[in-house]
Order: C-alpha cells, then sequence, then structure tokens
C-alpha cells in the first residue's frame, strides 16, 4: 500500500479513534485508487471500473465515501469538506430504493411455533426467537454475553455498530424461552449467549444455512438476505403495531432517521393494500383476514411440499398432473379462513 494511504490510515485510528472495521474498510476502498494523488480524469475511470467489475450502486458508493474523505484529507485543508474545496472528488451513483425483504406473518408463525428436538436446534429456534424479539443486527447477537441480559427488567444490552451500546427491551416468552435454554446448556454469566459446541464465536455462515434449511423444511423460501430479514420484518411490524419512527430508529441503533427509512417506505407497500380493502367497506373481521393473509400462499405452499422430491421433471404433462394431484391432496387440508361467513360481502364486485 502506497505510505500516503497508510499514513491517512494512521492519522484516522489515532486522532478520530475509529474501529478496526473501519480500517479494514479504508484499505479496502483505497485499493481501488489508481494512485497517491489521482486527477479527476482518473477518478471518473475508476467508477467505470468498479461498474465493470459488477459492484452494485451501494458498493460503488461505499468506495466513493471512502476516497473522498481520503482526497479531503490529500488536500490537506482543516475545514469539514463542502463546497468550497478544490480537491477533485468523486459524485455519488444514485442508489434504488428496493422494498425490504420481510418474513410474512404466516412464516413468522411457523417460526415461532416450531418445536425444535436437541440442543442445537433449540440454539437455532432461540437465536430466531431473538433476532425477532429484539430486531438486532446477527453480529449483536452472536457477540452477547449472558451476563450482558437483565431479568428482572427485561432488558439486553447491545454492542452496536461504531462502539456504541443501546439497551433494549426483550419480550417474557422470549426470556422463558433463553432461560430454558440457558439451564439447558449450563452456561455461565461470562459465555457466549449464542457459542458454537467447542465455546468460540458461531458462524455466521452456519447459522444461515440452518435458518435456510429450517425455512425450507416449514414450507417455504427463505427471504433475501435471510438473516437480516429478521430485522426488517421486526422494523415493519413495529411500525404496523403503532410504534413510531423515533423510538424504531432507538431500538435498531440507527444513529439518523434516514437509515430507518426504508422501513417506514416499505411499510407503506402494505398501507396501501390496508386502504384499497378498507375502501371496499366489507365486515371488519373479513377485512382483518383479506388484509393480513395471502390466501394463495396456501395452496402454493402445499404443491411446493407435496412435489419438492421430484427431481426428473420429464416433461409438461407430468408436472401438470403432478400439481393437480397436488392441488387435490392440499385441498383436503384447508380451513375456514378467518370471517368466512362475512364471505357474501364480496358478491357485490
Ligand atoms: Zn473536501
Amino acid at each position: 500500500m502506497e505510505p500516503r494511504f497508510e499514513q491517512f490510515i494512521r492519522e484516522r485510528q489515532n486522532l478520530t479513534n475509529v474501529t478496526p472495521a473501519t480500517v479494514e474498510w479504508y484499505r479496502r476502498c483505497l485499493s481501488w485508487l489508481p494512485s497517491e494523488s489521482p486527477a479527476q480524469a482518473d477518478l471518473k475511470n475508476l467508477v467505470l471500473r468498479m461498474r465493470q467489475k459488477c459492484l452494485k450502486e451501494t458498493g460503488v458508493n461505499t468506495v466513493i465515501r471512502c476516497a473522498n474523505a481520503y482526497l479531503h484529507w490529500n488536500g490537506g485543508s482543516e475545514r469539514k469538506c463542502g463546497p468550497g474545496c478544490t480537491h477533485p472528488r468523486i459524485a455519488q451513483l444514485k442508489e434504488p430504493r428496493l422494498v425490504l425483504p420481510t418474513f410474512t406473518e404466516q412464516q413468522v408463525d411457523r417460526l415461532i411455533s416450531w418445536k425444535p428436538t436437541g440442543k442445537y436446534q433449540r440454539r437455532l429456534h432461540v437465536l430466531i426467537l431473538f433476532l425477532l424479539d429484539t430486531g438486532c443486527r446477527i453480529s449483536e447477537a452472536i457477540g452477547l454475553n449472558v451476563s450482558e441480559i437483565d431479568f428482572d427488567n427485561l432488558l439486553i444490552t447491545l454492542d452496536g455498530e461504531r462502539r456504541k451500546q443501546r439497551v433494549v427491551p426483550i419480550s417474557f416468552e422470549l426470556r422463558k424461552a433463553r432461560f430454558r435454554y440457558c439451564k439447558e446448556n449450563g452456561r455461565k454469566p461470562e459465555a457466549q449467549l449464542f457459542a458454537s459446541r467447542t465455546g468460540a464465536n458461531w458462524n455466521r455462515r452456519n447459522i444461515l444455512r440452518d435458518a435456510k434449511l429450517l425455512c425450507r423444511k416449514l414450507g417455504f423460501d427463505a427471504p433475501t438476505r435471510t438473516l437480516h430479514s429478521f430485522r426488517h420484518t421486526f422494523a415493519v411490524n413495529y411500525l404496523r403495531r403503532g410504534g413510531s419512527v423515533f423510538h424504531l430508529q432507538k431500538v435498531l441503533g440507527h444513529s439518523t432517521l434516514e437509515m430507518t427509512r426504508p422501513a417506514a417506505a416499505s411499510l407503506h407497500e402494505g398501507l396501501e393494500e390496508y386502504f384499497t380493502i378498507d375502501r371496499l367497506g366489507v365486515p371488519p373481521i373479513l377485512q382483518r383476514c383479506l388484509a393480513t393473509t395471502d390466501i394463495i400462499e396456501s395452496p402454493h405452499a402445499g404443491v411446493r411440499i407435496r412435489t419438492r422430491r421430484v427431481t426428473n421433471w420429464q416433461n409438461g404433462t407430468m408436472a401438470r398432473r403432478w400439481m393437480a394431484s397436488a392441488l387435490l391432496r392440499t385441498e383436503k387440508k384447508f380451513r375456514r379462513i378467518m370471517g368466512y361467513k362475512e364471505l357474501w360481502a364480496l358478491e357485490r364486485f
């Protein structure tokens, strides 16, 4: 690495006290820069190079953010970076705004009511309950010690990003599950709550694999970014039940409200449906059912479960035959939906 880069990182380490993770990030980002003092044309080239390597907009922007910090520092100005700066700089790309992947209510129900057997399944179950209940990051859950849980007041202390600690509430239900788990495994107060079988950090990849397998076992495909979508699910449900965005920001440990916005925005999509159903003017019980359950999901899941062992689909006729028989089988298990007595109200549409 160029000596000027090293100097930048050293100064950041000692003067602004950045975390080791940030230092690692600086190293990765600065390695994209072609030289110590690049010209504006080099920088344009840099963005093109990153796009060719198929980096996503968000990934490119993190590199740009770091490069701009370095370029400002390299310019030797003491002031904060702003419009008055004359050093070369890179403009950020527009990032697409995507709806956050979340678990549906039905999927969450299934995860919660899953009956684990053996201590490793129980560990996974408690972790999932933990993520759904507190909305914390997976890294925060892995690093948690047993002593950081205040049983009497139902509070836990989390070590968030940027060395910021925060205290979040837990539910009574989670306390029960967690207590049973700790007792069964003989976890001491100074031990990590979720550890591997040797007592080391539980590997993130292994958790991801187990969580995905579990979802498939319970009859649905895990949403993308599976472990993080527990956090999304928590956030969206919190807002849906009437929690305020400001409290949500505190609980999630976001430093700015801007970071919490995607959760509120994705809720908006759901709200739209709420309003449509509201306009239909159907009885409340049926309204609740239509707004919260995706009725077609159930037959889909049924077909998925009943055809999952087929590995060789020979032709379309075979696929149709299997699907038809799977649907007929699934039909036998159908139950009446909530508010079925009021279904007549839909007739006039
Ligand atoms: Zn500047």
